[in-house]
């Protein structure tokens, strides 16, 4: 729901759509209309159709709608989904950012992320040269996000987490709080 949406506009979809699909499986058994009924207002429809399609998938097939080509791949109810990054993003609707969110946020794992933010915090702290939009500066940022990467899954969900937050709250398209920035020390765009 957060792609190119606000979190406010969220805060007022997400738990009636939670309280409405619960589970993958309620969502695996709801037909596709419903869904996109209860997605109603939200916009950019291809989430919930994807999201449908993906549990779906998973409940149906197992890793193999990830592509886990082992004939015994066996099927955990428990844990319908993949937790490796590479793994999620062979699943409807899972791009690059979405994959390590689910596998960092959701899975503990040590994964990087590159939203707007993230990009912004990490091309001015790291690499003042590259645009944290520009198409061709993107795999370059994607490679920082990784190097800088703590060794361990739990301090990866810290990390991303105060990323996001520096970006969203301190290091804003708008403005640099360099003043009030926990990494001033060591950046290369800070005005303090
Ligand atoms: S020191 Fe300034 S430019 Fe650098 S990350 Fe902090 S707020 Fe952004």
């Amino acid at each position: 729901m957060l792609q190119q949406t606000q979190v406010s506009r969220v805060l007022e979809y997400y738990p009636r759509f939670l309280a409405r699909f619960p589970t993958l499986a309620h969502l695996a058994g709801a037909q596709e209309r419903e869904v996109v009924k209860a997605w109603a207002g939200l916009g950019y429809y291809a989430r919930a159709r994807n999201l449908h399609k993906l549990s779906r998938a998973v409940l149906r097939e197992g890793p193999r709608a990830w592509g886990d080509p082992r004939p015994d791949a066996r099927h955990d109810a428990g844990a319908p989904l993949p937790d490796a990054p590479e793994l999620l993003r062979r699943l409807p609707g899972i791009g690059a950012y979405t994959a390590g969110a689910v596998a960092t946020f959701a899975f503990e794992r040590r994964a990087a992320l590159v939203d707007t933010n993230v990009a912004r915090v990490l091309t001015r702290v790291f690499a003042p040269r590259l645009h944290p939009k520009r198409p061709r500066d993107q795999k370059a940022i994607w490679a920082i996000a990784e190097a800088t990467l703590p060794r361990a899954g739990k301090p990866s969900w810290t990390h991303n987490q105060a990323l996001m937050e520096l970006g969203a709250l301190v290091c804003t398209a708008r403005v640099k709080r360099c003043g009030q920035c926990p990494v001033h020390g060591v950046c290369r765009s800070s005005e303090r």
